[in-house]
């Protein structure tokens, strides 16, 4: 889902380019059915104000502009417009013609909706709850003066709100608690160092691969690599400009490789590439990868190579048994002198 809308904020505008033109429409449809008596005069000019203010944060939230402003000036006009419409309604309706809250029991949730959204889970509570009270005192103030017909739909009214906000309240916590641990899995998909693939991430990968393997027969290969005497790097310039190294080394690789090939870094001075090629055109790349780094010059470390294990997916491989295979030909490598590429079937 945060994939999808790129931010917790970006999803938020989205709401709100919903929720503000049914806010819109229940405003005009309001104003249209309104009588002329000089009681709903005051409803008459709130509504039109109201419609006016949000059909300009609304092109104010969809280009992207004046956004907070946009968010807090709805914000407020919402809740003043839903206590005094309330205190309106109690005072000049209720208390005169014994009547109910009607459709205003019905638009409340929008309201909280709205609460919620712009001030998050634990602020959108507690303003819900002050808006909840300040209704509540004005039902009170007139309690008295009311039919049994309004005290009932006065009861209805309180008791929805308080379901709503509580409703609200955990639909949020719980959306919450689902967004951490998405933002929480896409950090820990990738190597905080290089900002490429993470260890995890390659094991997806992986998965997958090996599944398109074994049920579509799409081969795919691994290529295994390590950078030769890398512990040389920090003693010689400190650690720091290992990382450094690190760093370049991934931006290098990545610059040579397409969408068919994946990238990771497995762990330390280890890397790995999952390619959609095999046999011929694996060994090509990881030949081209090589050389590629021996002839780049690493700031302030200099001339460095690395050592290259292959091997193609084989019917019944295992994350295990093909990570075994690259690694017996980096292993290779490394006791025949290093800076090559070795390929195990
Ligand atoms: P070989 O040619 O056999 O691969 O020699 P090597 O020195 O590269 O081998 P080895 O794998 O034993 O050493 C890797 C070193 O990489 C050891 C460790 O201190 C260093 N290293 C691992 N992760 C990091 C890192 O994130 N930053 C830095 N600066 N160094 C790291
Ligand atoms: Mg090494
Ligand atoms: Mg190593």
């Amino acid at each position: 889902m945060l994939k999808k809308f790129g931010s917790l904020n970006e999803l938020k505008i989205r709401i709100y380019l919903w929720v503000v033109p049914c806010i819109i429409i229940s405003l005009i449809s309001n104003t249209l059915l309104q009588n002329s008596d000089a009681i709903f005069e005051f409803d008459f000019i709130i509504n039109n104000t109201l419609s006016i203010w949000f059909i300009i944060s609304w092109f104010l939230l969809y280009k992207r502009l004046f956004i907070q402003f946009a968010e807090y000036s709805n914000l407020a006009l919402v809740s003043f417009y839903h206590v005094t419409t309330f205190f309106d309604a109690v005072r000049n309706y209720m208390a005169v013609s014994g009547g109910s809250l009607g459709d205003f029991i019905i638009w409340m949730p929008i309201i909280t909706l709205f609460f919620f959204l712009t001030l998050g889970t634990k602020r959108g509570l507690y303003y819900s709850i002050i808006i909840f009270l300040t209704t509540f005192v004005m039902g009170i103030m007139y309690i008295n003066s009311l039919s049994s017909e309004s005290i009932d739909s006065l009861g209805q009214f309180y008791f929805a709100n308080l379901v709503y906000i509580i409703v609200l309240y955990y639909a949020q916590h719980v959306f919450k608690t689902y967004a951490d641990l998405e933002m929480f899995k896409k950090h820990a998909y990738y190597d905080s160092l290089t900002r490429i693939a993470s260890r995890l991430l390659i094991d997806e990968w992986l998965e997958k691969k090996l599944k398109a393997f074994r049920y579509k027969k799409e081969g795919f290969s691994v290529i295994f690599f390590d950078i030769d005497h890398f512990k040389l790097v920090n003693d010689n310039y400190g650690h720091k400009m290992g990382d450094e190294v690190l760093v370049e080394l991934a931006e290098i690789i990545q610059q040579q490789l397409t969408n068919r090939e994946l990238f990771g870094r497995w762990g330390g001075e280890e890397f790995i590439i999952i390619s959609n090629t095999v046999g011929e055109e694996t060994l090509k790349l990881a030949e081209h990868l090589r050389e590629v780094v021996s002839k780049h010059s690493f700031k302030g470390a200099g001339k460095l190579t690395a050592s290259f294990g292959v091997t193609n997916s084989n019917p019944g491989d295992t994350i295990d048994s093909l990570l075994n295979r690259a690694d017996k030909g980096l292993y290779q490598c490394k006791n025949c002198g290093r800076n090559q590429v070795s390929y195990i079937k």
